[in-house]
Formats: C-alpha cells, sequence, structure tokens
C-alpha cells in the first residue's frame, strides 16, 4: 500500500467521524428523550387509570352505596312489594357500579402494597354488605334495625380508596381536582350523617348515645371536609360551595345543628321542617357538585391522556426523522467517500500515465533514453543479486537515410516503429529496449555473456531483414540493420554501464565498416588511434544527436 493510500484512507476517516460523531452524540440525546418521554408518558398514562377508577369509586361511595342503604331501610320498615322493588334496583344499580369499578382497576401489578391491601379491605367491606342483604331477605333485621354500619364501612373505604388514589396521581391540576372530590365526598358524608340522625334526633325516634356519637362523628366529617375545601378556594367549585353555605338560611341551619349537637334544643315541626328541608337542599347540591367534578375529572384525564400521546407520537415521530436524517447523511457520505476514492484513483492513474508518457519515446513505444535509465538501474540493482553477467547490443538502420530520402519521412517513421515492434517481439521478454536515438536502438540483457547477446542479435538482425514493411501507398520495403554487442560480468561495486555502451559502439562501428547488416560481439578494446580512425569512418553515424 502507498503512501497516498494511508492518507486517503485517514482522511476518510476523520471525515466519517466528523461527520458521524455529532449523530452519536443525537442520537444518544435522542434516547435519553424517547426514554424520559416514556417514563412521563407512562406517569400520564397511570394518572388517567386512576383518575377513572377514583371518579367512579366516589360517584359509588356519593350515590349507590348510599342510596342502597335508604332503599334496604324503608324496606326493613316498611316490607312490601314496592320497597322491596326500589330495594332490589338499588342492589343491582351498586352491582352494576361495582362492576364497572372493578373493569376499570389497573392491574394488580401496577398496583402498589397499600392500593392493594385498601382493595382487599374495599372487597371485605362488599362481602358484609352481600351478607347484610341476604340478613335483609331473610328478616333477620326486624322494624327499625338499620345495617348503616355495613353500609357506612364500606362507603368509608371507598372514600379511603378515592383518597390514596389521589395521593398517587402526579398531575397538578388532576391531583388538585381530585382531592377537592374527595374533600366534597368526606363533607358529603358528614351531612348525610347529620341530616339523618338530626331527623332522628328532632322526631325522637331512635335516637340512642350511639346515635348522638355518630352526629358528632358527622360533624367532625363535614368540619374536616370543609377544612380541607378551604384549603382550595380558588378553585370555582370550592368557590361555589363557599358561597352556598354563606346563604343565611344555609348559616341558620349551621347553628341550629351546632344547638341540637349540644343537647337541649327541642324545636316545634315548623323549624324541623325548614332544618330538614335545608339539610335535603344541601345534599342535593354537593351531590350535584360531586356528579359534575367526577365528570371533570374524567375529562380532565382524558385530555391528559391525549395530550400524552400527541407529546409521545412528536417525540416518536422527531426521532424517526433523526434516524432518517442520520441515514441519509450517512449514505451522503459515503457517496462522497466513493467519490473522493474514484477521483484518487483517477489521479493515480494520470499520475502513472504521465510518468509512463515522459518516459516512454511516443513514436515506438520503447523506453526513451530517460525512462532507460530508471529501468536500467533497477535491472541492475536486481542483476547484483542474481546475475553474473551482463550484456548490452546496439543496433542501427543501415542507409536510413536513403529512405527517408525517397519515400519521405512518414515512410522513414512507418519503418521506425515496425523495426521496433520486431525488436519488441524477438528480444526476450526481459530484455530491456530503448530508441537510443534517431533510428538507433539499444537493448539491455541481464544474465547474458556478449556471446548470448550475440545469439539474440543474430535473431533480432534476420527477422528485421525478413521483414517486408508496407507502406500505405502499398510500396514494400525491405531494412537491415547492424549490431554491435558488449558484455561484462556483473559487479555489485559498478552500476554503471556507460563502458559497455561505449564497447557495444565500437562493435557497432565494427559492423558498418565490415558492410553493415551484421552482428559483431565481443570486447573490442580500441586500440590507440583507432577510436580517431572511426571518427572519421563514421561520419553521418556519429553525427546524430
Ligand atoms: P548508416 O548505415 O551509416 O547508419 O547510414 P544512415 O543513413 O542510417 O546514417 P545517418 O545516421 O547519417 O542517418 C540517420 C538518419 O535518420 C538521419 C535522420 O534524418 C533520420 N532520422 C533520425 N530520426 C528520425 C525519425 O524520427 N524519423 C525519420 N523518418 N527519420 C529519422
Ligand atoms: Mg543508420
Ligand atoms: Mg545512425
Amino acid at each position: 500500500m502507498n503512501f497516498e493510500a494511508v492518507k486517503f484512507k485517514n482522511i476518510r476517516r476523520a471525515v466519517l467521524a466528523a461527520i458521524l460523531l455529532p449523530f452519536v452524540f443525537m442520537i444518544a440525546e435522542g434516547v435519553v428523550l424517547i426514554r424520559s418521554s416514556l417514563t412521563q408518558y407512562r406517569a400520564l398514562e397511570n394518572d388517567h387509570l386512576f383518575a377513572d377508577v377514583l371518579a367512579r369509586g366516589g360517584s359509588i361511595a356519593a350515590n349507590q352505596i348510599l342510596a342502597e342503604l335508604v332503599a334496604t331501610r324503608t324496606y326493613i320498615n316498611n316490607p312490601d312489594e314496592t320497597t322491596r322493588a326500589a330495594m332490589l334496583e338499588r342492589r343491582s344499580a351498586l352491582d352494576i357500579e361495582r362492576a364497572h369499578f372493578n373493569a376499570s382497576l389497573p392491574a394488580a401489578e401496577a398496583l402498589d402494597v397499600g392500593l392493594r391491601s385498601q382493595l382487599s379491605n374495599l372487597r371485605l367491606a362488599y362481602s358484609r354488605i352481600i351478607a347484610a342483604r341476604s340478613a335483609v331477605d331473610q328478616g333477620y333485621y326486624g322494624k327499625g334495625g338499620n345495617p348503616v354500619h355495613i353500609y357506612g364501612q364500606a362507603g368509608l373505604k371507598q372514600l379511603g380508596l378515592v383518597e390514596s388514589l389521589s395521593l398517587r396521581i402526579h398531575d397538578p391540576v388532576l391531583m388538585r381536582k381530585s382531592s377537592e372530590l374527595m374533600s366534597i365526598l368526606l363533607s358529603y358524608y358528614g351531612e348525610r350523617l347529620i341530616g339523618n340522625l338530626g331527623q332522628r334526633y328532632l322526631d325522637r325516634t331512635d335516637f340512642s348515645a350511639m346515635s348522638h356519637e355518630q352526629f358528632v362523628q358527622g360533624q367532625m366529617m363535614l368540619g374536616n371536609g370543609m377544612d380541607r375545601l378551604r384549603f382550595h378556594s380558588s378553585s370555582p367549585v370550592v368557590r361555589d360551595i363557599l358561597a352556598y353555605r354563606a346563604q343565611a338560611d344555609e348559616v341558620w341551619a349551621d347553628t341550629f345543628t351546632q344547638a341540637m349537637v349540644s343537647g337541649a334544643l327541642r324545636p316545634d315541626k315548623a323549624i324541623r321542617d325548614k332544618w330538614i328541608g335545608i339539610q335535603n337542599a344541601r345534599l342535593g347540591f354537593l351531590r350535584q357538585t360531586i356528579d359534575s367534578v367526577t365528570t371533570d375529572i374524567h375529562v380532565t384525564g382524558e385530555a391528559l391522556s391525549m395530550r400524552s400521546h400527541v407529546h409521545m407520537t412528536i417525540v416518536l415521530a422527531l426521532s424517526c426523522g433523526l434516524v432518517l436524517l442520520v441515514a441519509l447523511i450517512a449514505a451522503l457520505a459515503v457517496r462522497g467517500i466513493r467519490l473522493v476514492a474514484r477521483v484518487t484513483e483517477e489521479r493515480e492513474l494520470l499520475i502513472k500515465e504521465l510518468r509512463n508518457a515522459a518516459q516512454t519515446d511516443l513514436l515506438t513505444g520503447l523506453y526513451n533514453r530517460r525512462g532507460f535509465e530508471a529501468a536500467a538501474l533497477a535491472l541492475l540493482m536486481q542483476a547484483k543479486y542474481g546475475s553474473r553477467w551482463i550484456s548490452v547490443v546496439l543496433f542501427d538502420l543501415d542507409h536510413f537515410k536513403k529512405i527517408n530520402d525517397m519515400h519521405g519521412h512518414d515512410a522513414g517513421d512507418i519503418v521506425l516503429k515496425r523495426v521496433a515492434g520486431i525488436a519488441r517481439e524477438t528480444f526476450r521478454s526481459f530484455d530491456l529496449l530503448v530508441r537510443h536515438g534517431g533510428e538507433e536502438f539499444m537493448a539491455l540483457l541481464p544474465d547474458s555473456t556478449p556471446e548470448d547477446a550475440a545469439v539474440v542479435a543474430e535473431r533480432v538482425r534476420s527477422a528485421i531483414e525478413a521483414a517486408e514493411i508496407e507502406l500505405p501507398g502499398g510500396e514494400i520495403l525491405r531494412v537491415t540493420a547492424s549490431f554491435g554487442c558488449a558484455g561484462r560480468a556483473n559487479a555489485a561495486s559498478n552500476r554503471n554501464f556507460e563502458d559497455l555502451v561505449k564497447r557495444a559502439d565500437l562493435a557497432l562501428y565494427a559492423a558498418k565498416a565490415s558492410g553493415r547488416n551484421c552482428v559483431v560481439a565481443g570486447p573490442v578494446v580500441p586500440a590507440a588511434g583507432q577510436e580517431e580512425r572511426r571518427r572519421m569512418a563514421a561520419g553521418s553515424h556519429e553525427s546524430r544527436p
């Protein structure tokens, strides 16, 4: 692998890291966002669920339980078909609401230990109602009998559950509304007890010390509920209740109740009726408020759940968008890197081509001198370890000037090309060929003695002699060439082959001198003066560029 490739690989890594690292962080942030949104979503869904259960539970505590109690007491005191039918209707109404309530409960695993134990207490309280129902049916309750404890207990347990659920709601608005509902229910229960026992007190029927105690208990519940309501005095519902309670008649009724609790009061029938009327109207008002608050809680829970759905959907959509964006950018990055890789590859190819062009002779496709020198150096370096001999063959076309003169320069070019082709085919594949001058070529033959070189040269010579070179006009030309060979033992200390070229040149000169179209081999060492003569005789041969 070359330096360019390593550099490119590093650049690719850096680019990929620069593009993808921010996205890694963005994805990590996205995961955190999705997780926190999911937690929030679950909490809100839980709120929604709890709000539903709580509103249903509150409604059962305020309506169905007490309604069945009233119908049952009426039946006990006055058992006939009508009262029985009314009682049975109330029972089935409670059972239906209970079934709805049970169906709206979250799965047991979703509840904490506290809620689970409260639910099992509630079930126990209901099983006592079932037992009381059968006791009523079998006539165990005599006239004046009152299963109020049993129903009261179930109601209180139901209220307790509402209270616990309201404490487990996270959303502040829903939590406030739930807590309001709980306070109103508490007041309502207090008012129910007060109304019930107050009436018995005023009618002087069945009012024992125990009843008085319950009366006081009712007052405490009412006081407790009202105190809690005052805590939420900014809410419109609570303001309505407080305004209602501030009316003159209401204040009068409260004072009257206070007097009853203290004991001595024995009012006349008119005042009794007025008090009972106010008490009943108050209960009606509270029941109405409870209905509207439970509906409001349902709606608020629904809206909350809707909002959390929308929020979650947006978060998921954004996350998907982010993932798509990352994928897109990664794809673009990969494409960009591929493009850079291609451009780099093309550039390398171009450089190679340019390098070749700089080292190659355009006409013949053989090495030029510059290319030859680099290749020869590499070959000699190799030869240092392998071959023991190295030889040079120099050859020059005979009377080439005549071809140019007779057929034109273009024909001369065709001949040169063809001769180069013959040389390429006829020398051995590992011999280096160079266009040494105008119509003079040279071959470097590794691992060859001058005798070996002469054999190869002779083969090339006869191939050139035999070649029929066709010109574009159809004319056939024949040429010959003269060869000079020289060789020496290859030595690590001598990477220069100038001496070889010189000696091959002398051999070529000898070949020209001995009639051309022949091969002269062997170390021809020029004697003193011979060089001078050779120059004189060579004439045009030596005048080449
Ligand atoms: P000799 O047998 O002594 O070598 O005779 P010669 O005519 O071949 O010798 P000389 O060196 O005098 O002539 C070489 C000629 O080659 C001169 C020049 O015009 C021609 N020549 C050199 N380069 C090219 C070339 O690229 N194309 C063509 N067509 N002719 C070339
Ligand atoms: Mg020549
Ligand atoms: Mg020449």
